[in-house]
């Protein structure tokens, strides 16, 4: 199944700053190649990057960073990840799982006073055969869920539909991060 995106301004500039990590499906690849070193992996690049770029990072930590998805299934939709490009859970060093732990905490947190949502789903795809489209550095997804958001769009026309920039909702999401 493939996705169009109604409303998607930013997404060129963006997917033209970091990889094609991020690619949707049925979408040029900006760059060939794996993300399985630092060096060519999205969240590393972003981690590292300044300017314009920072502002997908909604929180940076020690050891854990939150930052928007490229491709929300949701207004709000965070990737909580450690900030060493780390493939597996059972890689992470106690300081690290506890500062991940506290990091999804504080999405969590974030996202209610941001959004007021209904629920959230709180996940990870560990592996691509589990469904995670870049594997090599771990992450969790944290998204926003409102009754009746079942995707209807999604669901019937194969098109997803962004209420809110990207800019808007790190706005949203930094003004709420608890200190
Ligand atoms: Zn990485």
């Amino acid at each position: 199944m493939t996705f169009d995106h109604l409303w998607a301004g930013w997404r060129a500039a963006y997917v033209t700053s970091v990889s094609d990590a991020f690619a949707a499906p049925g979408e040029q690849p900006l760059r060939t190649g794996g993300a399985d070193t630092p060096e060519n992996c999205v969240f590393c690049q972003l981690l590292a990057a300044g300017g314009k770029d920072e502002h997908y990072v909604v929180f940076r930590g020690k050891r854990a960073a939150a930052l928007l998805n490229a491709y929300p299934y949701a207004s709000g939709h965070l990737l909580v990840l450690p900030t060493r490009h780390v493939r597996a859970l059972g890689d992470l060093d106690d300081e690290e799982a506890a500062e991940l732990w506290a990091t999804t905490r504080d999405a969590t947190i974030a996202l209610g006073h941001a959004y007021s949502p209904d629920g959230l789903n709180l996940g990870a795809n560990l592996g691509r055969a589990a469904g995670a489209g870049l594997p090599d550095h771990l992450h969790f997804h944290v998204v926003p869920r409102w009754v009746g958001d079942t995707n209807f769009m999604t669901t019937v026309a194969s098109v997803r539909v962004l209420p809110e920039a990207l800019p808007e909702s790190w706005r949203r999401i930094v003004a709420a991060w608890p200190h």
